[in-house]
């Protein structure tokens, strides 16, 4: 029997989930639901998703001439897990709904750690997810972080994490937001809350992140510098990111490329859906080590990176396969790597 699976917000992340599940072997989209009958609405009635809203706004959705399988509360009936993917909060709101229908859900990044039981990275903690009924999947740029420390950190015992996060400031489909013409300090005050949502999954590191915000919607770009207990090559560390799944890296000086923008051309030459980049990509010639120092810098497509770390939250949920398992199918059916 396959797990069936419900959207709550069908936006930038829960559409490209939608499409994920879709792909998933072990899994059954009993459709998606939203608030407005936009565009977004549109494309997933012409997809063929089942479309749900809220009792208020089914009116408003057949005025618009979009069919409505029903209200959320039918949605989340049918459904085994649900994926919330309502904007930063909302999912808070809706967990009440959830437990009352016994429902397990999968929160986002958006949210306060504690509206789950755990917070999660897939490469860093999928065993304690396991039969957890309530599940966050941390931010784009917390799932970038973790990638790389959880996999230096299996390496080597990191010591000391000093980063700075340059944010896009919209993404491309948001046309109200900004900075148009500045780079700001956002939040001017040090730490950024980056390092505390770190912590909620690599418990005990000592790191402090800033964060500035850049007038571009393509990917946030970070650099990271790191301590490790002991001395670490740039061999040792080219052999266990190449190895990692989720982790690319781009050979800046062979590709001639070495900006977020030609990582975006990359994924649009290779015809990637939506031109989706859900791993973590390093700029190969920005790894340098000295002693126990490491400097790196990598890109974070912040649309896509926390769409296969959802489908294997649900896999953990379920407890219906290893971490290992999961993050391959999920990397097969998604192309991710490819
Ligand atoms: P979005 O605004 O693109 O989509 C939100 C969707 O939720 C919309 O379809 C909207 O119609 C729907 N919605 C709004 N209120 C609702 C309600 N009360 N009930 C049901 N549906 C409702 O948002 P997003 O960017 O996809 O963000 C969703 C979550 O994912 C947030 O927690 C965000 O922090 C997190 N996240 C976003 C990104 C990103 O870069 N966009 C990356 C990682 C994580």
């Amino acid at each position: 029997v396959k797990v069936k699976v419900a959207i709550n917000g069908y936006g930038t992340i829960g559409k490209r989930v939608a499409d994920a599940i879709r792909l998933q072997p072990d899994m059954e989209l009993i459709g998606v639901a939203k608030t407005s009958p936009n565009y977004e609405a549109f494309t997933a009635m012409r997809k063929g998703y089942k479309l749900y809203t809220t009792k208020e706004n089914i009116q408003k959705f057949q005025n618009s001439g979009i069919n409505v399988a029903g209200s959320i509360e039918d949605m989340i009936k049918d459904s085994d897990i649900i994926i919330d993917a309502t904007p930063g909060g909302v999912g808070a709101n809706y967990k009440k709904i959830y437990q009352e229908y016994g429902k397990k859900a999968i929160f986002q990044g958006g949210e306060k750690s504690d509206v789950a039981d755990v917070s999660f990275s897939a490469l860093c903690n999928y065993n304690d997810a396991i039969n957890k009924n309530y599940i966050r999947v941390v931010s784009c740029n917390t799932t970038g972080i973790l990638r790389v420390l959880c996999t230096i950190n299996n390496f080597d015992k990191i010591e000391k994490v000093r980063g700075t996060i340059v944010r896009r400031a919209a993404d491309p489909k948001e046309v109200k937001k900004g900075p148009i013409n500045s780079i700001v300090a956002d939040p001017a005050r040090i730490p950024s809350h980056h390092a505390k949502d770190v912590l909620t999954v690599l418990k005990g590191i000592d790191i402090i992140t800033s964060a500035l915000v850049a007038p571009t919607t393509l990917m946030h770009l970070h650099t990271l510098f790191i301590t490790t207990r002991n001395k670490v090559s740039k061999e040792d560390l080219l052999n266990i990111l190449s190895n990692t799944p989720r982790i690319l890296l781009l050979n800046t000086e062979k590709a001639d490329a070495e900006s977020t923008a030609e990582i975006m051309e990359i994924a649009r030459d290779l015809g990637r859906y939506r031109n989706d980049v859900p791993e973590t990509v390093i700029f190969e010639d920005s790894i340098y080590t000295n002693g126990n120092e490491i400097f790196l810098m990598y890109g974070v497509h912040q649309e896509s990176i926390v769409v296969p770390e959802n489908i294997d939250a649900i896999r953990a949920s379920l407890n219906i396969m290893s971490r290992d398992e999961s993050i391959r199918l999920t990397n097969e059916t998604l192309k991710i790597g490819k």
